[in-house]
């Protein structure tokens, strides 16, 4: 009978939402009014549009990022963020980002989401869930109808998903090759940073898309001698970064001094773009997602960071032209669960010990491969990781004085079971579930260092994939407005062609 009454009450107040209640609510609580967000723009177009893209960004990226660097600042004495400038920009949203396959979508249907206002599957490239219709992006339209320069950019594989959003339509993310082709016959005028998956074909026996690129018209530019020298008078251009680990540019932590950064192909997008018609620049931040999908908080930290660093060139370019530019930064999905906070630090974090490490998890795995070839003692191996991580055995001389660094006996077991795998051939691994869950795919002795000196620094993590909460929209200049608010992902390109007036 309790329950019965219960149910009744719960059918009566939804309906009385239902019937009164939207008028009622919105008029009541102004909170409310968030929800809905502006699509309507009576303004001329912004001139100069930049899209920044962190993949994998979502809340916790950036904020572990502004309270990692407040920490370190305050050494850790102090409750502190230090906010990257893209968090502080005027206008703020939020967009869900669930695609036709799942509340966890991946990068190939959010983009395309975000370049041409339509939901599709998972794995798809700006085609409709059946894999028959093309939409056109608003990149595209951009150019054909307004006849503005467009540049991509991304510190992964140029014909990657989020990239390939921009130009391409395929049914698979896969078709790299295919991808590449698109973009050689995109005559887009800038294409920055990574290089190419499957630059001859999957089977190694196509024509090279850089040799196709040239006949196109493409100047590569491949060197940072010629990168750097690249200008407006450059009208098509192909800049690669001399360093490419899988195709992609370096982790931001594993970047050498002098080598180039994700801010300097921005630099030089706006270099070669810039014209009195107006541009349309898409920035990639990739490996936020990629060190995300590792668990390597300090790496997705610092390519926040390095991401935030290419967002500021373009501020610096809004400063000159503030009446003509649109600057948006955002996400396409989250990465990795992370969180602030871990069961076993309980309410504290100790994020400025996350400094300690020196290394991604990436170039890690070639130590461990080292350590295994080599037969590395475990005594050895805990010594190197001292070194790059900071974690020590209880032995440690600098132990005492470290002691928030030293590891638990039920740490050690967990480093030691990682290490011992990691020594077999990973043929000769025969993963437990409970392993599976531990290391995810990647190389143990690596992904359980930075699970220990994340857990340990007050840094949880729920997932290897993508998760399904929303990402922040950041905007500032002109049409920045309408980015206010709680909207669905495909509202990024129904503002985008409200404020430009395509078709
Ligand atoms: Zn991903």
């Amino acid at each position: 009978m309790k329950s019965f009454t219960k149910k009744l009450l719960s059918v009566a107040l939804a309906l009385s939402v239902m019937v009164g209640g939207s008028f009622a609510f919105t008029m009541m609580t102004p909170a409310s009014q968030a929800i809905t967000t502006d699509n309507t723009w009576n303004g001329n177009a912004p001139k100069y549009i930049f899209l920044f893209i962190g993949d994998g960004m979502s809340y916790p990226q950036f904020t572990s990022a502004n309270d990692y660097l407040g920490a370190v600042a305050t050494e850790g004495k102090k409750v502190e963020s230090k906010n990257l400038g893209f968090t502080e920009f005027p206008v703020t949203g939020s967009a869900m980002t669930f695609d036709s396959t799942s509340f966890c979508p991946d990068s190939a249907s959010t983009a395309t989401s975000i370049s041409t206002g339509h939901k599709t599957l998972s794995g798809v490239i700006n085609m409709d869930e059946q894999k028959t219709v093309a939409y056109e992006t608003i990149a595209e339209k951009l150019k054909k109808q307004f006849g503005y320069k467009i540049g991509v950019v991304s510190s992964v594989p140029i014909n990657h998903a989020t990239p390939a959003a921009f130009y391409a339509h395929q049914p698979s993310r896969s078709n790299y090759y295919d991808i590449a082709k698109e973009l050689v016959n995109s005559d887009f005028n800038y294409f920055g940073g990574g290089g190419f998956l499957q630059q001859q074909g999957k089977d190694g026996k196509q024509k090279d898309i850089l040799d196709l690129a040239t006949e196109k018209g493409y100047k590569i530019a491949n060197t940072k001698d010629d990168i750097l020298k690249l200008t407006s008078a450059n009208d098509k251009v192909i800049a690669i970064n001399p360093e490419l680990i899988d195709g992609a540019m370096p982790y931001e932590i594993d970047r050498k001094n002098g080598e180039l950064s994700l801010a300097d192909f921005t630099r030089k997008g706006i270099d070669t773009l810039y014209n009195e018609t107006g541009f349309f620049m898409m920035v990639e931040g990739g490996k936020i997602d990629w060190a995300c999908h590792a668990n390597d908080a300090m790496a997705s930290i610092k390519d926040t960071v390095a991401f935030n660093d290419a967002v500021q060139e373009a501020v610096k370019f809004y400063e000159k032209y503030p009446d003509e530019t649109l600057i948006i930064v955002t996400g396409d999905h989250e990465t990795g669960g992370l969180t602030i906070g871990f069961a076993g630090t309980k309410y504290s974090t100790y994020l400025d010990q996350l400094s300690k490490q020196t290394v991604s998890y990436e170039s890690y795995d070639e130590k461990v491969a080292d350590f295994r070839n080599s037969k590395t003692s475990f005594e050895i191996a805990l010594n190197d990781i001292y070194k790059n991580f900071g974690l020590m055995a209880a032995n440690n001389p600098n132990a005492t004085s470290n002691s928030n660094m030293v590891l638990s006996d039920y740490e050690y077991g967990k480093l030691k079971a990682a290490y011992e795998m990691s020594m077999l051939p990973s043929a000769d691994r025969n993963l437990t579930e409970e392993e599976e869950l531990l290391y995810g795919g990647y190389e143990p002795l690596s992904v359980t260092i930075t699970h220990l000196l994340n857990n340990k620094s007050g840094i949880g993590w729920t997932s290897y994939s993508h998760t399904g909460i929303p990402v922040a929209v950041f905007a500032t200049g002109k049409g920045s407005t309408l980015f206010g608010g709680y909207y669905d992902n495909t509202d990024i390109f129904v503002k985008l062609k409200a404020l430009t007036n395509v078709k």
